[in-house]
Order: C-alpha cells, then sequence, then structure tokens
C-alpha cells in the first residue's frame, strides 16, 4: 500500500501534496480556482487517510455534488486499491442528499422515521396544490399574505379553482418552505416563532402533513430530519473524517450537517473535528437554493471559537485543465465583479487557441452554426476528436430544443447530462403522439399510446381486447386503425365487448381526432395554395395546435407543471414555424416510399417527420455506428456541468436574457447578474482547449422570446480578440498533431495525418456537410462590436 499511495503523491504539484498529505487531525481548506486539482486532491486525500493514517473506510464521509462524482470518486479508488484489502464501497460517499437518505434508513427508526419514499420535485408540487385545494375558504379567510420576498411574482392561477386559494402562488410557498427547512427551522418551531406568519405557518404544517400521509419525504426533509437525527441520537459517532467537495454550494443546513456529522471533542486528542473542505467562490451558483459562499467564513468562526486555533487554508495555483487563452477569457469576465479576490491561475498547457465568438440571428440559426462546427471537427481526416469530447452548455433547459431539434437533423449522437432529450420527454412524447394519429390513420403504436393517456377509464385488460381486435379488423380488410376503431364503435365487431359507456368515450376520442383531421386537411389546401401570409398560417397552425392540446385533455394534464407546459410551448413554436422542404417527403415509418399515400405528405406528417422521430432500421444501425467509434455529444445546463471538464466546450446563449436570464435581469439587483456571471464563468472553465461562444440577436423577428441584445458579459470584454473558427488550426499539420497529444494524451502514430492528401481528404469530408449551409450572421452586431473584436476566417453565408 505504500507504493500505491507514492503513486498518488507522485502525480501532484507541491501545494496539491501538502493538502492531500496533510495530518488526519485538523480543519483544512483548499480554496482554489477551477481545473487546479480540487477534486484530485480530494480523491487523493481519501486514498492518504486510507492507506497512510489507517482510517477504516466507514469512518469516512465524503460529500461530492453529482452521483456521476461520487462514482468517479469510488471507480478511481477501486482501481488504486484493489490490490489491497479495503473495501472502498464501505466509505459514505454521495451527495449531501443521498447521504443523509442512507442514514435515515438506517436509523430513522429513532425519530419515529421508518420506510419512506422520496418525493421529487414534481410530487411535491402537487402535493402543495392539493394541500392548497383542499383548504375551505373558512381557513383561507383568516390568513395574510405571504412574507415578502426579494422577488415576488404574483401570477393568479385561472381555470375553476376557489378564487382564494389561488390567490397564493404555489412556487413561492414551496420555496419560502424550503427556506425554512434549509435553515434547519421545522413547522413545530415556525409556528411558535413570534414573527411567524399565519399563512405559511398553516401551509407548512397541512404540506408536511399529506406527506406524512403518503410516507413521503422531499428533498429539503432528508436534510432536515438527518440533522435532527444526528443532533439527538449519537448514531454517527464513529465517523473520524469528513471531506467536502464544492463547498461554495453548501447551505446553512448542510453546513450544519458537515458539523454535526464530524462532531469530536476538542480536548480528546483521538477525537477531533476533521475537516477537508474544497471549493471555489467564483463557482458558487446555488443561491436560488441558499447556497452561501459565505459559509467559508462561518466555518474559520465555528472552529476558530472551539480550537482557538484557524483552519488551515492551502490555495492552488496552477491550472491542469484549460489554455491560457481560455484561463484569460474566464478571468476577464470575472473582473467585471467587485468585492473578489483576483486569482492568477497559471495554465500548464503548452499550446493555447483564440476562442471563437459569433453573432447569429436566432435561435435556430445558432443551433446550425453549433452543429455545423462539431461535423466541421469530427470532418478532420483522423480527426483527434471524438463526439464524447465535445459539450453544449446552456443556462436554461428549455434553451436545449433548438440545439437538439438541429442534432437529430444532422444525426450527431448526443446525450442529456442529468435529464431527459427534449423529444422522449413525458409531455413532448404525449402530444408527439396525438400529432400522429390525426397525421396517419394507420398509426397504430400512437392510436394504443393515445387511447388511455390522459386516463380515459379503459382497463389494460380492454386496451389489450382493442389490440387483438385491431388486427382482427386489419385482417378483415379495414384500410387503417381509424376505421378499424370507427368499426368497433358502431358494434361491427361481434368480438370485442366494450360497454355502452366504452364505446362513448371511444366515440368521444374518434370524433375529435375526425375534427382535427378535417382542420388539418383545409389547412394544408390552403398551405398548397399558397392563399396564406405567414402571419395567418402560423396562427392557423396554432389553432389546430390548442385544438389537439385541449382536446386530447393533455392540457388538463400539463397545465399544472410550468416546466412541462414550456416544453409543450416549445414544440408548438417549433410546429408554428416548420416550413416544409420539398426533399423532405415524409417516409412513413415501417413502409417504404412507394406506398406512400396522400396521407402521409400532410404538413402535420412532414413536421413528424422533420423531428426525425421515424428513424429507420438504416439510420438507426449508422447512429449505433457512429456511437460506438466516437460516443456522444454532451448536452447540459450549465448547473449540471459542475466540475466535469470537455476537450471542446460550446456556450452558445449569450444574450441578454438568457445568459443573464430574464429573471435575474427583471430582479434589478447586482447580487443577481453577479450569480449569472459566475454562471458563465464555470461554463467556460469546463473547457480543456477550444472554445465556442455565441449568441444571437433576432430584431422582433420571431413571436416568442424576442432577444435583441448580445449579453452584456460579452459587450464587457473589450480588448478580447476572437477568430471565427478554428480552421486556421485545423488546417496546419502540426497544430493537429499537438492536438492529438494534447486531447489523447498520445503523440499519434506517423501515418495518422497523412500530409499530402491531407487537404484532398479534408475537402471531402466535409463537402457533404456544407452543402447548402448557410448561416444568418447578425450584421448589427458587427457594427456594434468593440474595435478589437477580430472576425477573421471566412464567412458561413455561401459555403456551398
Ligand atoms: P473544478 O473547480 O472545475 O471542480 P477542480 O479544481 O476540481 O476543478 P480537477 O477536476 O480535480 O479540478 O482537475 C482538473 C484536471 O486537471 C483533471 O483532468 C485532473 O486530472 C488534472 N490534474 C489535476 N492536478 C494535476 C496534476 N498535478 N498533474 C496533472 N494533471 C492534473
Ligand atoms: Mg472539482
Amino acid at each position: 500500500s505504500e507504493k500505491v499511495l507514492d503513486r498518488i503523491v507522485a502525480e501532484l504539484n507541491e501545494n496539491q501534496r501538502l493538502a492531500v498529505t496533510a495530518p488526519a487531525n485538523g480543519r483544512l481548506q483548499i480554496i482554489a480556482g477551477p481545473g487546479t486539482g480540487k477534486t484530485k486532491v480530494l480523491t487523493s486525500r481519501v486514498a492518504f487517510l486510507l492507506l497512510k493514517e489507517e482510517i477504516p473506510p466507514h469512518q469516512i464521509v465524503v460529500t461530492t455534488f453529482t452521483k456521476k462524482a461520487a462514482n468517479e470518486l469510488t471507480e478511481r479508488l477501486e482501481s488504486l486499491l484493489g490490490d489491497t484489502t479495503i473495501d472502498v464501497s464501505k466509505i459514505l460517499v454521495g451527495t449531501f442528499h443521498s447521504i443523509c437518505y442512507r442514514v435515515l434508513m438506517m436509523y430513522g427508526k429513532k425519530l419515529g422515521i421508518e420506510r419512506y419514499n422520496i418525493a421529487d420535485d414534481r410530487d411535491a408540487d402537487h402535493i402543495l396544490k392539493e394541500m392548497l385545494a383542499g383548504l375551505s375558504d373558512l381557513e383561507l379567510d383568516t390568513l395574510d399574505s405571504l412574507p415578502d420576498e426579494e422577488t415576488v411574482i404574483f401570477r393568479p392561477n385561472s381555470g375553476s379553482e376557489s378564487k382564494k386559494s389561488s390567490g397564493y402562488d404555489t412556487k413561492k410557498i414551496k420555496r419560502q418552505i424550503s427556506k425554512l427547512k434549509s435553515s434547519g427551522v421545522k413547522h413545530d418551531t415556525y409556528e411558535r416563532s413570534a414573527s411567524h406568519n399565519k399563512a405559511l405557518s398553516l401551509f407548512y404544517r397541512k404540506y408536511q402533513h399529506k406527506l406524512q400521509e403518503n410516507n413521503l419525504l422531499d428533498f429539503d426533509d432528508c436534510l432536515l430530519y438527518c440533522y435532527l437525527l444526528v443532533t439527538s441520537f449519537p448514531v454517527l459517532n464513529f465517523v473520524q473524517h469528513v471531506l467536502v467537495d464544492e463547498f461554495q454550494d453548501t447551505n446553512e443546513i448542510q453546513l450544519q450537517l458537515m458539523y454535526e456529522f464530524a462532531r469530536g471533542h476538542p480536548t480528546d486528542p483521538s477525537k477531533r473535528d476533521n475537516v477537508t473542505i474544497v471549493g471555489d467562490p467564483d463557482q458558487s451558483i446555488y443561491a436560488f437554493r441558499d447556497a452561501q459562499a459565505i459559509n467559508f467564513e462561518k466555518m474559520e468562526k465555528h472552529y476558530l471559537k472551539r480550537y482557538q486555533e484557524p483552519c488551515r487554508i492551502i490555495s492552488l495555483t496552477e491550472n491542469y485543465r484549460s489554455t491560457s487563452d481560455i484561463l484569460d477569457i474566464s478571468e476577464k469576465i470575472m473582473r467585471q465583479q467587485q468585492k473578489r479576490v483576483v486569482k492568477s491561475l497559471k495554465s500548464q498547457t503548452k499550446r493555447s487557441f483564440k476562442p471563437v465568438y459569433y453573432n447569429l440571428t436566432s435561435a435556430e440559426e445558432e443551433a446550425k452554426w453549433v452543429c455545423y462546427q462539431i461535423e466541421h471537427i469530427m470532418a478532420l481526416p483522423n480527426t483527434p476528436f471524438m463526439y464524447s469530447d465535445i459539450a453544449v452548455l446552456i443556462r436554461a433547459a428549455y434553451q436545449t430544443r433548438a440545439i437538439e431539434n438541429e442534432l437529430v437533423r444532422r444525426r450527431i449522437p448526443y446525450f442529456m447530462i442529468r435529464g431527459r432529450a427534449f423529444w422522449e420527454r413525458k409531455e413532448v412524447v404525449a402530444i408527439l403522439d396525438y400529432l400522429r394519429v390525426v397525421a396517419h390513420d394507420n398509426d397504430r403504436i400512437a392510436y394504443l399510446r393515445t387511447l388511455n393517456f390522459p386516463k380515459r377509464g379503459f382497463g389494460d385488460k380492454t386496451i389489450q381486447a382493442v389490440e387483438r381486435a385491431l388486427e382482427l379488423e386489419t385482417l378483415a380488410g379495414r384500410d387503417s386503425v381509424y376505421s378499424a376503431l370507427t368499426a368497433m364503435v358502431q358494434g361491427e365487431n361481434n368480438e370485442l365487448k366494450l360497454s355502452t359507456k366504452m364505446k362513448q368515450t371511444l366515440s368521444s376520442y374518434l370524433q375529435f381526432i375526425h375534427k382535427a383531421r378535417e382542420m388539418l386537411s383545409n389547412l394544408d389546401a390552403e398551405i398548397t395554395n399558397g392563399t396564406l401570409d405567414s402571419e395567418k398560417r402560423s396562427s392557423k397552425l396554432a389553432e389546430l395546435f390548442e385544438l389537439i392540446y385541449v382536446h386530447s385533455g393533455l392540457k388538463q394534464e400539463f397545465s399544472k407543471d410550468e416546466n412541462q407546459e414550456l416544453n409543450i410551448k416549445e414544440v408548438e413554436k417549433q410546429f408554428c414555424e416548420f416550413v416544409p422542404r420539398d426533399e423532405e417527403l415524409p417516409l412513413y415509418h415501417g413502409g417504404s416510399e412507394s406506398e406512400q399515400t396522400q396521407d402521409d405528405r400532410n404538413y402535420l406528417a412532414r413536421f413528424i417527420h422533420s423531428v426525425g422521430l421515424y428513424e429507420t432500421d438504416d439510420d438507426k444501425k449508422e447512429n449505433e455506428k457512429k456511437e460506438s467509434f466516437h460516443g456522444r455529444v454532451a448536452l447540459s445546463t450549465i448547473h449540471g456541468s459542475k466540475g466535469l471538464e470537455w476537450p471542446i466546450v460550446f456556450v452558445p446563449g449569450l444574450s441578454e436574457g438568457l445568459l443573464p436570464a430574464r429573471f435575474a435581469i427583471a430582479n434589478g439587483g447586482p447580487e443577481a447578474i453577479d450569480e449569472e456571471r459566475r454562471c458563465f464563468y464555470v461554463a467556460l472553465t469546463r473547457a480543456k482547449t477550444l472554445l465556442y461562444m455565441s449568441s444571437y440577436t433576432s430584431f422582433g423577428s420571431g413571436m416568442w422570446n424576442i432577444v435583441d441584445t448580445v449579453s452584456r458579459f460579452i459587450d464587457k470584454m473589450k480588448g478580447t480578440t476572437y477568430v471565427s473558427d478554428f480552421q486556421d488550426a485545423f488546417k496546419s499539420w502540426d497544430t493537429l498533431t499537438q492536438l492529438y497529444s494534447h486531447i489523447r494524451k498520445t503523440p499519434p502514430s506517423k501515418d495518422m495525418f497523412p500530409f499530402d492528401n491531407f487537404f484532398r481528404l479534408y475537402k471531402e469530408r466535409l463537402t457533404p456537410f456544407i452543402k447548402g449551409e448557410t448561416f444568418a450572421i447578425n450584421e448589427q452586431s458587427f457594427k456594434s462590436a468593440p474595435n478589437s473584436l477580430v472576425y477573421g476566417g471566412m464567412g458561413f453565408s455561401s459555403a456551398a
């Protein structure tokens, strides 16, 4: 084990080594910028504690930020310690939430907490709404309004709910309950406090009650109850050392939990408070969850008081992740913020490339540009890159739609970090199923899926019976699922015994589809005749979409959840703006081109085809092949990219209203903007080698999301030199081989970059991708751009 440890320590620089091998007894803060090896130090320190200080694995607690980080830590240790007898799986490692959940599972009985499930955010929303709806007017009459917050968004609900209960914004209630919980305040404690707000106190109590009825704990409860448990019972007394990654994103209760997990005796040298934390105040982006970078100071004070001796602080200044250009630009961004300790990180990489920046005219154009660049990188002969070297990071989840759409269209394999790909989300699949049903009269899968979603009271048995009956009908020569279903309602089928009520339900379902199809065929005729101007066309399409959304019952189903509703809106937006291209004749899935009927050429069918949902088997095979060679592009929100790194990072959407986000601008205060800036900083510092930034500004063209100014963060970066792309870098044999060694950590073999036919190969491979591509680059931004901006290289306007 000595050797193992030597190997680990040999990889470190001097300060990292100091941090890793600091005596286990003590309190250590490692405060340092991105990519300086904080997480590496934390992992190595766990190995040091296990091997050198011989702390048994189950006496070590490590909190990381994501499940991925926890897995990586365990894997790394397992591979390092494979030859030793240490059982790495015994280490208590995970996010605060998962650790607390496990502790509650083990010892919750003591608090009377047993066999609980976790309520995710959606469950919690649902319960809150139920709770509000269940309140009597009498109860509501006596209430005041909720306490004030920094930003109060008052959004009266529409619909048939009681007017009084709808006067309360559930989001606000949720936030305020969460705030209380994350400061460690239970509902009965709050009720007793002199300054409590009557409404909030009632909601808090009732909400807790509902959770309990359903045997649920919400995320905040996990922490709160675990805190109550460990302060009331000495269940975690055996813990010897607590390590915390991403400390800047801890909130009050997490800080308190850390103290409690680590609690020892200042006078008993065999049991001290032993803590190692790593973090970077500049990367604190969870203030909306009440995280506070001030926890660094709080921790200092806490332990100074307890031990009369300060925490040991070690800082790291060598950056092993990014090139000097990437570090320069990130530092420049952060210097726009006041009250900040200026950092000077030294890049340890040899080569550097100027970042790319472009401004485009719409989200769609921007997505096209991003995907064009990705294809470009991948088209290099013997490209040193894989799809999995690339990440696209955005501020808000809904921004993925445009990008995903283009990725799907180009057949670029990708995946979403934390979260489902847009087109796989439940609400999106559901609305598309209905669009499919309206578009095609013979799409069996879509018919079967929509029959009972939203629930219409068909049981599984009935659906199975319908399925069987459909088969028989088809055998009997009905030419479509639609007509077979119609036959069933009219009672021409003897096999299927449907109750009168079920028949009625089925009949109204079919009537609705019939109505939508009629509307579609009228619209189709008008579109084909060209009698509609684009505005009229768009509004008629919206009408059709609304009809389908409302009458399917999906609106009822999804309007409760703001995110689901936003996603549906995105589909609608795309649907209304879609312009079929002639070469994009749909290939009805399962059928071949020759079997296409007129039915499959309608606007709706073309739309569904265009979003790439009808993959042919060949497409699938092709995609799998691509994936197995090159992995997948990562698509993530900036928040989800915490602690991760990629050779190539795209940060699109650098426009006012997107980054900084609209709500932060509306907030008006400098804190909200500072948080957005740190968010940008986190995004930029994920990049190792190549950084692509872009924005879009559209001048009053679209009906949705009008975004007309380049982000203030970009605007203020005077004196930064950007390039238009990395083509020059890619065209140099020298650079390519260097890039290759930098990214793959080994030099390329001699014949990998055949210089003589390099350009021929390059051109050949690129041609299919750039054929017919045009990007609308925003002239306006060129005019308003600071003089120092350099837009070199070729434009993208007519590459074909
Ligand atoms: P973040 O603030 O983004 O979480 P971090 O400080 O945790 O960053 P790490 O992720 O630990 O940084 O390290 C960044 C990269 O640098 C990793 O690829 C890591 O393997 C590498 N690295 C760290 N220290 C060294 C070193 N001494 N020698 C070589 N590579 C190193
Ligand atoms: Mg890290």
